[in-house]
């Protein structure tokens, strides 16, 4: 980046994960960033979304601000135990002596997304990162020299380069032009949040489990994670279901109740369903090279792998990288990486339906 351009800051449209941390990441690189956010600073960020922070995304965040990845370890929590079942038998267990590893960071931690958001607003705040809040990205408009971003209420915006961190929606996306191939799941899934009891007597051991055609669960696959202060409880809908009608709070307290034992029945604290997609953005830049994509703003990933903020975060890294070293190298912000998350996503949701059948040959023989 010239010296002229460093006088005017990147803009980054979104202040969700991917944007905080594309604003850290070029702090970290000495370049001037704002982010221009849609939403008012009260906004509800509810719901424990990204809860699977992978290591190598807590070194990214320690790079783009020391302190940040070891808070996200200090707080988030590493199980030690995965386990399997079909049909109320287990057919996997693992217990590992030392779960995180012996490296400076531990392979993954379990923290919910508010909370990452969190630490996120503080190191913004410690290095003096502006985030313009109520200001939604309206229009874009680029030349060989840089972007002119229009806000709401109409405020014009002039930079050497914008990052479209805008989420799935993404404003910035449209305006440049690029567009989603991909495509999206067949069955629905219901996912909550069910908050830690205080009898520690009482409480789940601390374990992943997968249960595939869950009986407690009238035969539908259940997935259930810990993190600090919590359980996310993640239920795949059969062909019959109508997501709807399972997530009223009397079906959830049934589904809790029979799942995790009646303790937990009324500790429900988030509920949402969703069909995943599985799309990235044709391209990740606009003919100028001077608009970059990053996050669910360019890709739309499976959740099997939390690839979702995990690699949002390593592409705000890499956003940061080119736009320092200037425009010939934005063009290098291809969809390399993103291409392998999709095609592992893929692979991953390609196992689990393989383990799904797999588990039901052996049932035939064993049980
Ligand atoms: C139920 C659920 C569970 C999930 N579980 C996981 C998980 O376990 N692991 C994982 O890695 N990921 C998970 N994810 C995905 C994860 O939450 C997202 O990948 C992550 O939030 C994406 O970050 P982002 O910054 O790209 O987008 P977002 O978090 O969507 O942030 C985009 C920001 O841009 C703002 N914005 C929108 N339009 C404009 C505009 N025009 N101008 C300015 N600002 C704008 C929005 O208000 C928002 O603040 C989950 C998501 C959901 C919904």
């Amino acid at each position: 980046m010239s010296t002229t351009d460093a006088e005017r800051p990147v803009l980054i449209a979104g202040a969700g994960p991917v944007g905080m941390t594309t604003a850290l990441a070029l702090n970290a690189r000495g370049v001037p960033a704002t982010i221009l956010e849609a939403e008012s600073a009260d906004r509800d960020r509810s719901g424990s979304r990204a809860i699977y922070v992978h290591g190598t995304t807590l070194h990214t965040l320690e790079r783009a601000h020391p302190g940040l990845g070891e808070d996200l370890v200090e707080e988030g929590l590493v199980w030690p135990t995965r386990r399997t079942c079909w049909r109320g038998k287990e057919v996997f267990s693992r217990t590992y002596d030392n779960p995180g590893g012996s490296g400076k960071f531990p392979h993954f931690t379990s923290i919910p997304q508010a909370r990452t958001e969190d630490y996120m607003h503080e190191a913004l705040d410690e290095v003096g990162v502006e985030i313009h809040w109520d200001s939604a990205v309206e229009t874009v408009e680029t030349s060989p020299d840089g972007v002119t971003v229009e806000t709401a209420g109409g405020r014009e915006w002039e930079t050497p380069y914008l990052v479209g961190a805008d989420g799935g929606g993404s404003t910035v996306r449209d305006e440049i032009g690029a567009e989603f191939e991909g495509d999206q799941s067949k069955n629905s899934f219901i996912i909550a949040d069910i908050e830690e009891i205080d009898d520690e007597d009482e409480q789940w051991p601390l374990e992943r489990l997968f249960h595939y055609d869950d009986p407690r669960a009238g035969g539908r696959n259940v997935m259930v994670v810990p993190f600090t202060g919590g359980w996310r409880l993640d239920i795949q809908c059969t062909e019959g279901d109508d997501p709807d009608e399972l997530v009223s709070d009397e079906k959830m307290r049934e589904f809790t109740a029979e799942i995790m034992g009646e303790q937990y029945a009324d500790n429900v604290t988030w509920v949402s369903s969703y069909k995943f997609l599985q799309v990235m953005a044709d391209t990740f830049v606009d003919t100028h090279r001077r608009v970059l994509l990053a996050g669910e703003a360019a890709h739309l990933l499976a959740p099997f792998g939390a690839r979702g903020m995990n690699s949002g975060i390593a592409d705000a890294d890499e956003a940061a990288s080119a736009i320092t070293v200037g425009p010939e190298n934005t063009s290098t912000m291809r969809r390399t990486a993103p291409t392998t998350h999709l095609r592992s996503s893929r692979q991953a949701t390609t196992d689990c339906l393989c383990t799904v059948r797999l588990l039901g040959s052996f049932s035939r023989r064993l049980f």
